[in-house]
């Protein structure tokens, strides 16, 4: 039984589907084309359904994403290069399969997530939607079975734990029954949003860019005074900053893109890392509780709508000259100007202060008074690791902690390939993969 159908449960079940087992795949949100309207209606106004949202159903939280598909994760048995091909072989662009930055965009990933699904479940597994895990049945510390939303059970003896690390009210449940997890580091910010335009004659030293160059990316590091790192994260060239939110009363942002990264903006989170003791209290999931404080914070500036603000406003160190006044944000959902300055602790802001002083003496014109910021980026990476063996066990035996949520992947592709690594260790126990062609 797998719990989530992001790129980790998703890429675990498909591999498992391909090689004869039948996997059951539970996943609390909706299939992905239902969940885009849940999406989309959200962003154009609507409530937040807390079960269909850009972090939760179909796809998990990469569906509506940039889509880039790079890692830096060691990978000596080519599961990287297996991961495309899947894609590619579900409609994915091949040119993913060479190019040094792959990128898919969220309008063709959604189609791609579809038809993995139709393939898994053509193999013989099942994926079953507006299903969540409530808890398990433990006898003798040796899983027995999920209990299902529905008021279902489900006996099963090998569980995949994919469930991103959004789900906050599954990690609650986790802790009570007695699943080994700690806190730990993960970064919070806000996301900045420059012209591409800019960037682009920045990068490729010429304006406009060639027609045969992509919208420009960059990435830029700083380390503030008090020893922080500070750092640009998902930047999206020609990409839209999106409502991400999925509790009620919070407010979360991310960034995304189309294929054609055809937006007038880039944006990336410029963010600051913090370790457990930031948080304010001890235990597990105390990393959550700070993360729920920023996100109350960043709903109640903007009335529940994404907060922005100019970096002029936010900051006395901005500089001028680079970005015209009236330069608009590109933002899907509803937005409003507020006060960034308060949302964030003052050390991060601080820190954030530093970083865009050091990127502005990188790329020229990074810390203008027009540059954009809207907040708060606060589901960088987990805020929780559960913990597993070199069997990739927790400490609850038959239990496999697995992906972001788990604290084993930061991106995509990391998470799909942990995915593959769990499937293949459950393999192993019956069936190697290898042993079966
Ligand atoms: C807007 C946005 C843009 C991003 N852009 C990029 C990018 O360009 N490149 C990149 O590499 N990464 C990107 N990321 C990060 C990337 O999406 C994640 O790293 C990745 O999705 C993690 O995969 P996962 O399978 O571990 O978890 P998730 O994708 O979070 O999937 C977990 C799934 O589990 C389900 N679930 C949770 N609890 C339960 C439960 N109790 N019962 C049943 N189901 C449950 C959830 O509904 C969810 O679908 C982006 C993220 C967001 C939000």
């Amino acid at each position: 039984m797998i719990i989530g159908t992001g790129p980790a449960g998703l890429f675990c079940g498909y591999l498992l589907a391909k090689h004869g087992y039948r996997p059951i795949l539970i996943e609390r949100g909706k299939r992905v084309d239902e969940r885009s309207k849940d999406v989309e209606a959200f962003w154009a106004g609507g409530v937040l359904d807390p079960e269909s949202n850009v972090s939760f159903g179909e796809g998990g939280a990469g569906t509506f994403s940039d889509g880039k598909l790079n890692t830096l994760v060691k990978d000596p048995l080519g599961r990287s290069r297996e991961a495309l091909s899947i894609f590619v072989a579900h409609g994915a662009q091949p040119q993913i399969l060479y190019e040094a930055k792959p990128h898919i965009g969220t309008d063709v990933l959604t189609g791609v997530i579809g038809r993995m699904r139709d393939q898994i479940e053509a193999w013989g597994g099942q994926v079953r939607f507006g299903l969540r895990a409530d808890g398990f049945r433990i006898k003798e510390g040796r899983i027995e079975g999920i209990f299902l939303s529905d008021g279902s059970f489900q006996t099963c003896h090998d569980v995949v734990l994919a469930i991103g690390h959004s789900a906050r009210d599954t990690f609650l449940w986790l802790e009570k029954a007695g699943v080994a997890m700690e806190a730990k580091s993960f970064a919070v910010g806000l996301r900045v949003e420059h012209p591409q335009k800019m960037i682009d004659s920045l990068q490729y030293g010429v304006s406009p860019r060639s027609k045969f160059l992509p919208p420009a990316p960059y990435k830029v590091t700083a380390r503030a005074q008090d020893g922080r790192g500070v750092y640009s994260f998902c930047m999206c060239p020609g990409g839209y900053v999106v409502n991400a939110s999925s509790e009620p009363g919070r407010l979360a942002v991310n960034g995304m893109s189309y294929s054609g990264r055809d937006g007038k903006n880039a944006n990336s989170a410029i963010i600051v890392s913090v370790t457990p003791q930031d948080f304010g209290q001890e235990g597990p999931l105390a990393g959550i509780e700070f993360q729920r404080h920023l996100e109350e914070k960043a709903f109640a500036a903007a009335k529940g709508e994404v907060p922005v603000q100019r970096y002029g406003d936010f900051s006395p160190y901005a500089t001028a000259g680079r970005i015209p006044d009236g330069f608009e944000p590109c933002i899907r959902g509803k937005w409003r100007y507020a006060d960034l300055s308060a949302v964030l602790p003052q050390n991060v802001k601080i820190a954030l202060e530093e970083g865009m002083a050091q990127f502005g003496r990188i790329l020229a014109g990074f810390d203008d008074k027009n540059a954009i910021l809207s907040g708060v980026e606060s589901r960088t990476s987990s805020p929780v690791r559960i913990l597993r063996d070199e069997t990739l066990q927790s400490n609850i035996r038959g239990l496999y902690p697995c992906g972001e949520g788990a604290g084993y992947a930061g991106g995509i592709m990391s998470a799909a390939m942990d995915g593959m690594r769990v499937a293949e260790t459950i393999a192993a126990k019956y069936a190697p993969f290898h042993a079966q062609a």
